[in-house]
């Protein structure tokens, strides 16, 4: 059985709890199996690799509980076309080297059979959820649906956690529910095919916000703010107001009431199922949210520091919704990179100083998500959480959160299961080392092996 001893790291086991100092990470085959002092590294004379993790920090490998374009198979919970299988793995590969080692793919009609290939032919542990419902379906067949095929609609949420998958999710989404997937995709397609030109995510999102405002509705149209927004966009007398209001229209009513109500049939189900259903919490979502938390289910509230947001009514929203034992998720998205669509940390400052959140995930933000451990790092620099806790927030609490998720993993611990991070105090983005299942998978920052296996 092979040895790998971390030699003389600093630990943040995932518990919450402060970090240890200078200790040897024993690992046996794929278990964790001690955690010592610091020993010099040659009284390991047999061990079969010492890596020398003097300065560095050991966390339990990151566990993302909401990733899009994570496995083959139909993108988002609209059924959208799928991605190629390269361009899949390229995105593993990205969350692999932001140091996840668990992922769960929340698009939601990949089959078992699409995530069993996924899963093998990349390091990280890749898992299912599905929002395969009547209403979900038909959902995504009016909003799009371009990607489904017959085995995918075929393929019940009730048959995915049979065959293995662990939440109902995502439940609801920015494609179905005039969210972010309407403002990055729908909307500018539609209006590049009728114009032309391109726009941007925030241009689209402005439009519509204009058109129907942040808890979409038909009743908050507003005929100055649309003008704005043309204007902004740069489409004045390429498009009317009246022509907006019908694309945009178009594109998010007809499949957004029949997506309310797949938030509540699906909670329905994770009920009778006793599964966790992750839903998309959005300001046009929220009060479905809240009704669906006032039940017994165990409910993630997806992305709570999601754009549409305004602050203090996120922070209320998510106050409600941990009194009611739900579990409030917030996501990187494009936070600090690309801000395509979001306009900074406020949102999720504000919940992370206000103790509200319980786990850390990516969501997808059009391909531009920032990294968890980048989020992280910021968020502590700023005073608004301690490293331990919001370590915890992206290891431990997420495995507690979904069980059938990373059994045996976000925490380091004597036989833990060996998926661990081993990074940059300093820059906790700076990844070095990643190890799953006790077997190194990421070196001096980069893929290792190098390249990727064949598909
Ligand atoms: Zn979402």
């Amino acid at each position: 059985m092979r040895t790998t001893v971390l030699n003389n790291c600093d630990l943040l086991d995932g518990r919450g709890t402060p970090p240890q100092h200078g200790v040897d990470i024993i690992v046996e085959g794929n278990i964790v199996r001690e955690i010592v002092p610091a020993r010099p590294g040659d009284v390991y004379g047999t061990v079969d690799e010492i890596l020398d993790a003097t300065g560095k920090l050991v966390i339990p490998g990151v566990i993302n509980n909401h990733t899009h374009g994570t496995a083959y198979g139909p993108l988002f919970p609209s059924g959208h076309e799928g991605l190629p299988h390269q361009r899949v793995l390229a995105n593993l590969d990205r969350h692999l080297l932001e140091g996840t080692t668990t992922v769960l793919c929340a698009d939601g009609f990949v089959t078992a059979e699409e995530l069993a290939r996924t899963d093998e032919a990349h390091p990280i542990n890749v898992r299912l959820a599905s929002c395969n419902t009547p209403a979900c379906l038909q959902a995504a067949t009016v909003a799009d649906g371009g990607g489904l095929t017959e085995a995918n609609r075929r393929f019940t949420a009730r048959q995915a956690m049979d065959a293995g998958a662990v939440a109902l999710g995502e439940i609801g989404a920015g494609h179905t529910l005039g969210g972010g997937g309407a403002s990055y995709l729908y909307i500018p397609a539609a209006v590049e095919k009728r114009t032309g030109i391109t726009i941007t995510p925030r241009q689209a999102n402005e439009l519509k916000i204009a058109v129907l405002g942040r808890h979409i509705s038909a009743s908050a149209f507003d005929r100055d703010a649309v003008e704005e927004a043309l204007a902004a966009a740069g489409l004045t007398g390429m498009l009317s107001v009246d022509d907006i209001r019908a694309i945009v229209s178009g594109i998010v009513l007809p499949a957004f009431d029949i997506a309310l109500h797949g938030l509540a049939e699906a909670a329905e189900l994770a009920r009778k199922l006793d599964v966790p259903v992750l839903v998309h919490n959005a300001a046009a979502s929220m009060t479905q949210v809240a009704a669906i938390a006032k039940t017994d289910v165990r409910l993630i509230a997806g992305h709570s520091n999601h754009s549409s947001f305004e602050l203090r009514e996120a922070v209320e929203h998510a106050t409600r919704l941990k009194e009611m034992g739900s579990i409030v998720d917030v996501s990187t998205l494009d936070t600090f990179g690309a801000r395509r669509l979001t306009t900074g940390p406020d949102l999720l400052y504000a919940l992370l100083s206000a103790g509200l959140v319980d786990t850390i995930s990516t969501d997808y933000a059009g391909g531009h998500h920032d990294p968890i451990l980048l989020a992280i790092d910021r968020a502590t620099k700023a005073g608004m959480v301690s490293l331990p806790a919001a370590i915890a927030m992206a290891t431990a609490n997420v495995a507690d959160a979904i069980p059938g998720l990373a059994p045996r993993r976000g925490r380091v611990l004597p036989a833990a299961i060996a998926d661990l991070t081993v990074t940059d105090p300093a820059a906790l983005d700076r990844v070095w080392t990643v190890m799953i299942g006790g077997e190194i998978v990421v070196r001096d920052g980069r893929l290792s092996p190098p390249g990727r296996r064949p598909d």
